[in-house]
C-alpha cells in the first residue's frame, strides 16, 4: 500500500491484512451454514480473549456507544443508584447514558489525568446501596488506564453489578473479566480488536444475567433488548440459523478473522507487545522533553498516549506538519484541553516500525514548529527501550 497515509489514531486503528480480505468477501445469507459457522466461531473465541469462558457473549451491529448503552439498558431500572467511576470524557458519557434511564448517578471524578482513588470508591459504595459501577478501562480522552482488578472487587463487595467500558482496551491491556469477577466487559470493533467500525461487543456474565432475568420492568429500548439477542446468540453458538435483525455479515466473518489471529498468538502476548511498544514510546517522548497527560506514568494506558504539547507549539500548525509526512495521529478530546495535547494511538497490528515513522514524523513536526531537542534523541530512546525490553 505504498502512498497510503499511516492512521496512528485511537481508533479506527489499521487492520491486518487478512481481516480487510474477509470483509471483501462474497456476502452470504445471514443463514447460510458457512456464515452461521463463522458467526459462532466468533462469539467462541470472545469467551476466549475475554478470558470469560461462562461469560454470554453479544455481537449486534452498532458502535461503542450502543455496547454502553446496551449493557445498563438491561441491569438498570428506574431510580436505581448508580456509580460512575470517571477518568475522562467517556465517564461523561456513561453518565449522560444512565440519566436516560432514569437512574440515580454519582459521578465519581479526579483532576484530569489522575484516577478517583480507591478509598473514595468505597466511600461511595458504603454511603448507599448501588445497583452498579461503571468504569472506563482506558479513556481515550485522557490516555488514563485504571486498574479494574480491584474496582470490580469493590463493587462485588458492595453487592454491586461492575461495568467496565473496554472500548480502548480490549484485547490491548490486561482483562480476566472471570476471574476478576467484572459483570460486562464491552468493547467495539475498531480499536485493538482489529476490526473496522460497527461492532459493537459485550460479554455478560451470569450474575449480570441473572439480573436482567429478573428484572421487574421491560427493558425500555427495544433494539438492545436482550431479550430479542439472547436467543441469537446461543443460536449461533449452537451453530443453528436465526433471525432478529440483519447481522452485519462481512463484518462478523472479520471479527472471527481477528479474533483467530489474536487468540492463536495468545492474549497474554498480545498485552505483553502492547505494553512493551507503549512503553518505549512514552519513554522516548519524555526525552523529547514533552509531557504525558495521566499524572503517574504507572496510570498512562497501552493503548494510545495523549501528550502535552511545548510551550510555543501551536496545535493547528504541528498537526498541519505532522500530516504532511501523511501521519494522522488524533486532537485533544477532553473539551477543556482541546488544543494543548494530542494523541497517538499504537494498538492492535501496530508495529515498531509504525511508531519509528510516528516519531520521525513528530521529531519533524516539533522542528518546524520551532521546539529545540537533541535531534534524534525520541527515536533512539525508543529503539534502545524497546530492543533491552524484547532481548
Ligand atoms: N468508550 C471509549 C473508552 C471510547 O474510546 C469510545 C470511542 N472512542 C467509546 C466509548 C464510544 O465508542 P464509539 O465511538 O464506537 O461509539
Amino acid at each position: 500500500m505504498k502512498g497510503r497515509k499511516l492512521l496512528m489514531i485511537p481508533g479506527p486503528i489499521e487492520f491486518e491484512p487478512e481481516v480487510l480480505r474477509a470483509m471483501s468477501a462474497v456476502t452470504t445469507s445471514h443463514v447460510a451454514p458457512s456464515f452461521i459457522n463463522s458467526f459462532g466461531n466468533a462469539l467462541d473465541l470472545m469467551q476466549k480473549v475475554w478470558l470469560a469462558p461462562n461469560g454470554q457473549p453479544f455481537v449486534v451491529a452498532g458502535s461503542g456507544t450502543l455496547a454502553m448503552d446496551m449493557a445498563v439498558a438491561n441491569l438498570v431500572e428506574t431510580g436505581d443508584n448508580v456509580l460512575v467511576v470517571s477518568t475522562g470524557y467517556f465517564g461523561k458519557r456513561y453518565q449522560d447514558i444512565l440519566e436516560r434511564y432514569q437512574t440515580n448517578v454519582t459521578f465519581l471524578d479526579a483532576p484530569v489525568g489522575e484516577i478517583p482513588s480507591l478509598e473514595s470508591i468505597e466511600n461511595a459504595l458504603k454511603s448507599k446501596a448501588y445497583k452498579l459501577v461503571t468504569m472506563t478501562h482506558v479513556d481515550t480522552s485522557t490516555g488514563v488506564l485504571v486498574r479494574p482488578k480491584e474496582i470490580a472487587a469493590l463493587a462485588k463487595k458492595y453487592n454491586a453489578l461492575s461495568i467496565l467500558d473496554g472500548v480502548c482496551s480490549v484485547a490491548g491491556e490486561e482483562i480476566k473479566q472471570e476471574e476478576w469477577g467484572i459483570d460486562v466487559v464491552l468493547t467495539a470493533s475498531q480499536k485493538a480488536v482489529g476490526v473496522p467500525p460497527g461492532l459493537a461487543l459485550l460479554v455478560a456474565s451470569s450474575k449480570a444475567m441473572q439480573t436482567w432475568e429478573h428484572r421487574k420492568t421491560l427493558v425500555p429500548n427495544y433494539y438492545a433488548d436482550w431479550k430479542n439477542w439472547l436467543p441469537i446468540m446461543k443460536a449461533y453458538q449452537g451453530r443453528k440459523p436465526s433471525y432478529f435483525g440483519t447481522p452485519p455479515v462481512n463484518l462478523i466473518m472479520a471479527l472471527e478473522t481477528s479474533l483467530k489471529i489474536i487468540h492463536e498468538e495468545g492474549i497474554a502476548i498480545r498485552v505483553q507487545k502492547h505494553q512493551q511498544l507503549a512503553n518505549a514510546f512514552r519513554e522516548a517522548i519524555t526525552a523529547l522533553g514533552l509531557n504525558i497527560l495521566p499524572s503517574k506514568k504507572e496510570d498512562a494506558a497501552n493503548t494510545l498516549t495523549a501528550i502535552y504539547y511545548p510551550s510555543g507549539v501551536e496545535a493547528g500548525e504541528f498537526l498541519k506538519q505532522l500530516s504532511k509526512l501523511d501521519v494522522i495521529v488524533a486532537g485533544g478530546l477532553l473539551p477543556e484541553l482541546k488544543t494543548k495535547y494530542f494523541r497517538v494511538g499504537h494498538m492492535g497490528a501496530v508495529t515498531s516500525i509504525d511508531i519509528i515513522s510516528t516519531l520521525s514524523a513528530i521529531e519533524f513536526a516539533l522542528v518546524k514548529c520551532g521546539f529545540t531537542f537533541e535531534s534524534g534523541i525520541g527515536l533512539s530512546t525508543f529503539q534502545k527501550i524497546l530492543n533491552k525490553e524484547i532481548e
